[in-house]
């Protein structure tokens, strides 16, 4: 009996650590979720800023056509000078001249204003570029690592898979049914020690005088009367350890 527990225990260890595994196998890939959330991001960012530029740039094309007028305009206006006969005519052609030279410098104010908008767009993008080297980098040094693991993990998992089928054969069939039953119903917890206290470990109750007296004669299988767990006595690891 004593060895049917021993063994019962290590399919239990087995058990918790093929669970921690499976864990592992689900979390691992979340590494990966943060960096990829954050290139996104970033991917994103640049489209706008691209977005822009092309804008600005649309406008700066147009501030130039406008000024182009304007210049040849000025051109037309001092030919026409040459041509005019009152004094009336010269007159209202240098207020004319006047006025379009004031629109020249406004649109080649917003000329330089655009060009310096474009120079700080285009850095942007430099800058935004140069993340996103970054970050593919970063993740795919994230995802080599994270696909080591996961293979390392695997290979674990089999291994322990198969240790967990020779153990269980060394059992009687029903009693890893029973310890199967439980392990669903207690969160993979289906065997417990039962303290010097006779205090059950799996849910702390203590277990009467008379069941007590039993566990520690090591000779059946027994269950917790409280949670239903397969219980043994604590003092049969401490002396199968010493
Ligand atoms: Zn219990």
């Amino acid at each position: 009996m004593r060895d049917t527990i021993l063994t019962l225990i290590k399919l239990q260890d087995i058990d918790l650590r093929i669970k921690d595994i499976d864990q592992k196998l689900h979390t691992e890939p979340r590494a990966l979720d943060e960096i990829k959330k954050e290139l996104d991001q970033a991917k994103q960012e640049l489209s706008l800023q691209m977005e822009k530029l092309k804008e600005k740039e649309r406008e700066k094309r147009n501030a130039e056509l406008e000024l182009s007028d304007c210049e040849a305009r000025i051109k037309k206006s001092q030919q026409r000078m040459m041509e005019v006969k009152t004094n009336k005519e010269y007159q209202a052609l240098l207020i004319e001249i006047d006025e379009i030279k004031t629109l020249v410098s406004q649109w080649e104010e917003r000329i330089l204003e655009l060009l310096e908008d474009i120079d700080s767009i285009k850095k942007a993008i430099a800058e935004g570029e140069k993340r996103i080297k970054e970050l593919e980098k970063r993740r795919d040094l994230m995802q080599i690592r994270v696909n080591n693991s996961l293979k390392r993990l695997k290979e674990e998992l089999s291994v322990l898979r198969q240790d967990r089928e020779e153990v269980a054969k060394k059992l009687p069939e029903d009693l890893v049914k029973r310890y199967n039953f439980i392990c669903d119903r207690r969160n993979g917890k289906a065997i417990v020690p039962v303290n010097h206290d006779a205090v059950c470990e799996g849910c702390h109750m203590h277990i009467p005088p008379q069941q007590y007296n039993e566990l520690l004669k090591v000779d059946r299988i027994m269950s917790c009367p409280t949670c239903q767990r397969i219980i043994y006595w604590k003092g049969l690891i401490e002396e199968t350890e010493s």
